[in-house]
């Protein structure tokens, strides 16, 4: 069970990504979910999941889950150990080393 102080971070790390609702989508969506725009990139975090781990609207640069929202809260847990600098979620797949 999520303690209350769990449960507040993920929020903060959510918010931090600009991740919108809790539907995931395996698959790249073809179209924005939110704005309907059809062009959809994927944005990786090194250190956490191999491969897209949200998708990113190019327009109104909305992100999206990829995995469930309880996966998403699982990965972004086990890696926590690497987010030294909350500051810098935005960025952190820039500065991580492999
Ligand atoms: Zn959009």
């Amino acid at each position: 069970m999520l303690s209350l102080e769990n449960t507040k971070k993920s929020k903060d790390v959510f918010q931090a990504f600009n991740v919108q609702g809790r539907k995931n989508f395996l698959e790249k969506p073809t179209l924005c979910p939110l704005c309907g725009f059809h062009e959809m990139g994927a944005v990786e975090l090194l250190g956490v999941k191999p491969g897209p781990f949200f998708w990113e609207c190019e327009r109104c640069n909305s992100r999206f889950l990829r995995y469930t929202f309880r996966e998403t809260k699982k990965f972004l847990k086990e890696s926590e150990k690497l987010w030294y600098d909350l500051d810098g979620l935005d960025t952190i797949w820039l500065e991580l080393p492999n």
